[in-house]
């Protein structure tokens, strides 16, 4: 059977995995959050991850760079284990660059400097370079003339893009987004949602929560669909949103569509 239309090709299993979680599961109490868990990404894929509210979708992101500890299974990035602490730790959180729905800029330091920081700090950068790099990314997200203000003085919009010019100042392996354009007003979705669309074109590995569907179907080789802590169903956009299989697919993208 041929695939109509397909805008991206699904990456065939087996390809250079770059991100693997085996089995994983987390639990809040007595809520099982994380129930078995089997997500394997790979390098230059974009997986679009949707479910309703309280599925777990956050607490999956923060678990692959270790801002939730999970009770069992197994999660590696690039084939490496997650480091439990240290210096190890904090070279793997470089790896993985994460932006959240509140934008999480340092609210005390220019634009420049939320860009400038983790690569001075972790990744041990000259300011001098780090400086250059980060005047490349502010321009390449569209916010070069901001260089010099606090994130207070910018519009939702331009401090998430800040945000994501600050991830890709680590040189991440893989970018996860949780929700990043949820908290925008809706004239702002689009600037974000298209820095976004471009970072997919040039071959960013790239785990995205969101419910814009457009850009799911634009830019994922993959949706995941959780909910109730697992994953429920995977498929590529076309095949997700015009024949989902299961009935919370269904009755989910019925309230959304
Ligand atoms: P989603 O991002 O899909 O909306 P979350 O991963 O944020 O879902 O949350 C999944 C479930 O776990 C929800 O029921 C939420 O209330 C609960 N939860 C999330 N974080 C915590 C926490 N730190 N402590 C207790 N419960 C939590
Ligand atoms: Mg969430």
């Amino acid at each position: 059977m041929t695939e109509v239309s397909v805008t991206k090709d699904a990456i065939p299993p087996g390809a250079d995995d770059l991100v693997v979680l085996k089995n994983v599961n987390k639990h809040f109490g007595a809520l099982h959050v994380l129930q078995d868990i089997d997500l394997t990404i790979a390098r230059g894929e974009v997986v679009v991850v949707i479910g309703p509210s309280g599925s777990g979708k956050s607490t999956l992101c923060r678990a692959v760079n270790r801002l939730e500890t999970i009770d069992s299974g197994d999660i590696s990035i690039d084939g490496k284990p997650l480091p439990q602490e240290g210096k190890e730790l904090a070279r793997l959180r470089a790896d993985v660059g994460m932006v959240f729905q509140s934008f999480n800029l340092f609210a005390h330091k220019t634009v420049l400097e939320n860009v400038t920081l983790g690569q001075i700090k972790v990744r041990k950068t000259g300011k001098a370079e780090a400086e250059k790099k980060a005047r490349a990314l502010l321009d390449r997200v569209g916010v070069a003339s901001q260089a010099d203000k606090y994130p207070a003085q910018l519009s939702g919009g331009q401090q998430q893009r800040v945000a994501i010019a600050r991830a890709l100042a680590m040189d991440p392996k893989v970018m996860l987004f949780d929700e990043p354009t949820s908290a925008l007003d809706p004239e702002m979705i689009n600037e974000v949602l298209e820095v976004m669309q471009q970072l997919a074109r040039d071959g960013m590995t790239m785990v995205v929560v969101t419910h814009e569907m457009g850009f799911a179907r634009s830019a994922a080789n993959r949706v995941v669909f959780m909910a109730d802590g697992r994953i429920v169903e995977e498929a590529t956009p076309d095949q997700f949103f015009s024949n989902p299989r299961s009935d919370r697919a269904k009755d989910f993208l019925s309230k959304i569509l």
